[in-house]
């Protein structure tokens, strides 16, 4: 069957034959990116990201929902157990909560919106709701807020938060990175 993957594969061959594998270690930057699907937003071309560079966690707005907190504190377990033991100063971690204008969840900040959309696809408007950036400078903060108070955040995790500017492609901080 016509695949719309096979143009990609075509390219993944290209990739692969002048490929180095990274080994398995902490992310070269020492950030984990948290941002939006959005295909116009991908960090790893926003922000130059080089494979091994970053951990990044994306789902609809790059909001910090329960599993995105539980994905973190995975990560610093893990980054804490390969690289043998406790996490110095130099070796610590960033999270960066990244949000972007034009969100197509913007929308669903909407009552009539959400309903309609929760009517169409069975997904839960309380759910829809709570991944909705209308604002991003707005929602990046309280994503942060978020992070820094939850039980879960590791120690020595620090969390910084920005919004993308999709007219411009510039990334501008609205949250200095700081600990709980
Ligand atoms: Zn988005």
């Amino acid at each position: 069957m016509d695949s719309r993957m096979t143009p990609l594969l075509e390219h993944n061959e290209q990739f692969a034959r002048t490929y180095t594998p990274t080994p398995l270690g902490l992310p070269a930057a020492q950030v984990i990116i948290v941002t939006c699907l959005d295909h116009r937003v991908d960090p790893a071309i926003t922000l130059g990201l080089k494979l091994g560079d970053a951990a990044v966690l994306r789902n609809a707005g790059g909001r910090v929902t329960q599993p995105v907190i539980e994905e973190v504190a995975y990560l610093a377990f893990l980054g804490q157990r390969i690289s043998g033991g406790q996490l110095t100063d130099d070796k610590r971690v960033e999270v960066a909560v990244i949000h972007h204008t034009q969100c197509g969840t913007g929308f669903l900040a909407d009552p009539g919106f959400r309903r309609e959309a929760s009517q169409a696809t069975g997904v839960d408007e309380a759910a829809l709701e709570a991944s909705a950036v209308a604002d991003p400078h707005a929602t990046v903060s309280a994503d942060v807020e978020r992070l820094l108070t939850s039980p879960l955040l590791p120690p020595r995790m620090s969390v910084s938060g920005h919004v993308y500017d999709v007219e411009t492609g510039r990334v501008t901080t609205v949250a200095d990175a700081r600990y709980p």
